[in-house]
């Protein structure tokens, strides 16, 4: 089976990976090493940006169909452990903030890991025909100038069967112990701190713990003030099923604990008391044990990696899944533009400059929650508070090579890859703000109102014009230099004032474009555009502001020019 990439891992970032180039138009072999498809719940909150490239991608609507509303796990219980009969202590989770017309998709949703993977597949078998590829292993490779060779190993009807690939591409989607990363030699620094978890998922019988009487977090904290153990439902419909988390204590023996489910039980029934609670079937438990590390760089020469195989640490504010998935939107485009022969290879670098600041801010806030929450010493714990910043709406790419700012040019700028949007700029890195009530110029277009994500697709730069009360000089220059680009690449959208009316003289571009009119300004709100400064902001298939632009054909040039051939 001939493919362009290799992918080896199936797990989230494998499967958006391999959906995002897969849209591109680049074909795909993704390869599991595992027999069975892992049956947990593990990472299920899906935070707001990654609901986002969702969207982009064309797979909302079904992630939103299988998910549920976050907001019911808000519902914090902390219970003595063991067990003293006292009443909880609840705590309402600090709600985040609402919609607004920049951020449409602020509630977090949960889905499952295990269910998530699922309509993943689905879609990818679907749509491009293309099945993962279970029981087979990306044992070792070698690169060359043009092409790298993996050897793989296949289990068929229970023996091993070796075959030998030749591929553009390979892409270590392979997890935290990512035999891609070991052998690329990346470094993977930073600490595992001297603490070890059990977790799981199992079913509860009878109404001890109902998932669907809205209990959210269950955290059972130790009379010296650490937590013991969490619980949180599963919301899984028609099921009461829980995932749990028993944490390390010099009285407990993990190992014992993760090795039946009757033993886990016990750990349970030890820290917590509550043996009430009647357990069902075990779907899954593993010992885990914390590590803190990222790699050095994202890649060398045709070989990358993404998510866990890039990064490790703790689950504290569920930051892991969503950045392993954004590593690969991230990657996607730049890839796809290299093999298609549309951009230089050089633009591959930007992968793991790109993303290195974004991971490394991660992880300081990850570790600090885990510090709080997961690991604190006695008398330090603290109760669970998270920034909006977790949504990770605020991720930014502000000072990278590859994007162009004409408006904030302060080199000096000191840039926090983690928090944006909320300092009053939008600037070139940022994520591209939606605006919605967009309405189309031409009377023969649709009624229907447009927003900027909508438009948005992982597979062109979106390139909008604002041409603010300019004449049509500026659009007619910048629309001509777009013409130099190939077509398919690129989308244009012309967003008049609101002040404008079919009447508007831009019709040489109203004709071979789309032209919206901003009829509730939230266009130039968004994205800050001064009526009397015509700009261009040009935004790159992942959702990034790639170039603001405010002196027409040079900055539009500039900008390409680092980006096509
Ligand atoms: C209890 C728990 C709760 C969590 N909660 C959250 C949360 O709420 N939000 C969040 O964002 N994250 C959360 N995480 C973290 C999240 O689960 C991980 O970050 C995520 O699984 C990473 O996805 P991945 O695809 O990069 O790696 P993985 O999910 O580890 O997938 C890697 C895949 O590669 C396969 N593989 C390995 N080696 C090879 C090979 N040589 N050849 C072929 N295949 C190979 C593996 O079998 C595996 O299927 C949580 C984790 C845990 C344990």
């Amino acid at each position: 089976m001939s493919a362009t990439v290799l992918i080896a891992g199936a797990g989230t970032s494998g499967l958006a990976l391999a959906l995002s180039l897969l849209r591109n138009g680049l074909s795909v072999r993704i390869v599991e090493k595992q027999l069975h498809f892992h049956p947990g719940e593990r990472g299920a909150g899906l935070q707001s940006r990654t609901l986002e490239l969702y969207k982009f991608l064309g797979i909302l609507p079904d992630i939103l169909e299988r998910s549920i509303s976050g907001i019911t796990l808000r519902n914090i219980q902390y219970l003595s452990a063991p067990d003293n009969g006292k009443p909880p202590r609840i705590v309402r989770a600090p709600l985040e903030s609402k919609n607004t017309p920049a951020r449409p998709l602020i509630e977090t949703r949960f889905l499952g890991q295990n269910r998530h993977e699922q309509l993943l597949r689905e879609l990818i078998l679907a749509e491009y025909g293309v099945r993962v590829e279970l029981g087979t292993e990306l044992q070792s490779f070698e690169q060359h100038p043009d092409h790298v060779v993996a050897r793989l190993v296949k289990i068929v009807d229970s023996n091993p069967v070796e075959e030998t690939v030749s591929v553009n591409w390979l892409v270590g989607a392979d997890g935290a112990r990512s035999v891609v990363r070991k052998q690329l030699g990346l470094s993977f620094l930073g600490e595992t701190p001297d603490t070890e978890a059990v977790t799981g998922d199992i079913h509860v019988i009878g109404e001890t713990l109902n998932q669907d009487q809205g209990d959210g977090l269950l955290v059972w904290i130790r009379p010296d003030d650490t937590p013991a153990g969490f619980m949180r439902p599963c919301l899984v419909p028609g099921k009461n099923l829980f995932q749990f988390i028993i944490l390390g204590h010099k009285d407990l023996d993990m190992v014992k604990i993760s090795s039946s489910r009757e033993e886990m039980i016990k750990g349970f029934y030890e820290i917590t008391g509550r043996r009430d609670i009647e357990f069902g079937e075990l779907v899954w438990m593993g010992l885990w044990k914390p590590n803190i590390r990222m790699v050095d760089s994202f890649g060398k020469g045709r070989v990358f990696v993404v998510g866990d195989a890039a990064h490790v640490h703790s689950p504290t504010g569920g930051q892991g899944m969503n950045s392993g998935i954004q590593d690969s939107f991230n990657l996607a485009w730049k890839l796809a533009l290299v093999e298609k022969g549309s951009a230089p290879e050089s633009i591959l670098k930007s992968y793991s400059d790109e993303r290195t600041p974004v991971i490394a801010s991660m992880l300081n806030m990850t570790t600090e929650l885990f510090r709080k929450e997961l690991a604190p010493k006695p008398g330090q714990r603290k109760d669970f508070v998270r920034g909006p910043e977790l949504l990770q709406l605020g991720i930014n790419y502000r000072g990278s090579l590859l994007v162009l700012d004409e408006k904030y040019t302060d080199k000096d700028e000191i840039v926090d890859p983690y928090r944006s949007g909320d300092d009053g700029t939008v600037r070139a890195g940022d994520r591209a703000p939606d605006a919605p009530s967009l309405t189309h110029l031409s009377p023969n277009e649709s009624a229907n109102t447009l927003s900027l994500f909508d438009i948005f697709t992982t597979v062109q730069h979106t390139v909008l014009i604002f041409p603010g009360t300019a004449g049509e000089g500026f659009v007619t220059e910048v629309v001509e230099t777009l013409g130099e680009y190939p077509s398919n690449l690129l989308k244009s959208i012309l967003v008049l004032p609101r002040s404008s009316s079919s009447s508007t003289s831009t019709s040489s571009f109203a004709q071979s474009a789309l032209t919206l009119i901003d009829t509730e300004g939230y266009g130039y709100v968004n994205y800050m555009v001064a009526a009397d400064i015509p700009t261009v902001f040009i935004v790159r298939p992942d959702g990034y502001i790639g170039a603001l632009v405010t002196s027409g054909r040079l900055g539009v040039r500039k900008y390409f020019s680092g980006i096509f051939l």
